[in-house]
């Protein structure tokens, strides 16, 4: 069976970097199971999985565009360290949930300076390339209940209890 629109898919996976770093893998761990075509990966990643097969091996360069998008300058905030109510010690690497036009977005603090915060709104991998490593283990339909929930059940999936 081909990977194609709403096919289970599961992948064993490495993500480096440009200098060669791993930044994310499933080696050693479970398998990442998704839906393909809802974007539950990045596109770049679902466009180079079209069409492949179980045991089919696939190597990607994926640019921002196709990724997690151009780094926003606009996404960097100085805020007062008032507004961290009830944090105790603000400190550079926290990530914190805020409301913002889009809905929630995940900030991380970039750096503390006396009474004021600068946080980053970017995804930590805006502006960057993403170098994939990537092993199909299985395809197969969806049952209408992964359908319906939109999710894989069972092993690398969702776990209903
Ligand atoms: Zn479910």
């Amino acid at each position: 069976m081909q990977i194609a629109q709403d096919t289970v898919v599961v992948i064993h996976y490495t993500l480096k970097d440009d200098a060669g770093a791993t930044v994310d893998t499933s080696d050693g761990g479970d398998p990442l199971a998704y839906i393909h075509g809802n974007g539950n990966l990045v596109p770049g990643l679902e466009n180079a999985l079209e069409g492949k097969r179980a045991g089919d091996k696939v190597s990607v360069k994926i640019l921002p565009a196709e990724g997690y998008g151009d780094y926003d300058k606009g996404l960097v905030q100085r805020v007062p360290r008032r507004s961290f109510k009830g944090v105790a010690d603000v400190r550079p690497g926290m990530q914190f949930q805020v409301q913002s036009e889009q809905g929630p977005r995940s900030v991380t603090v970039t750096s503390v300076a006396g009474d004021m915060v600068t946080v980053d709104g970017n995804h930590p991998l805006a502006g960057k390339n993403l170098n994939f490593d990537v092993e199909v283990v299985e395809v197969r339909a969806p049952s209408e209940e992964e359908l319906a929930h939109g999710h894989v059940h069972g092993p690398g999936g969702h776990h209903h209890h």
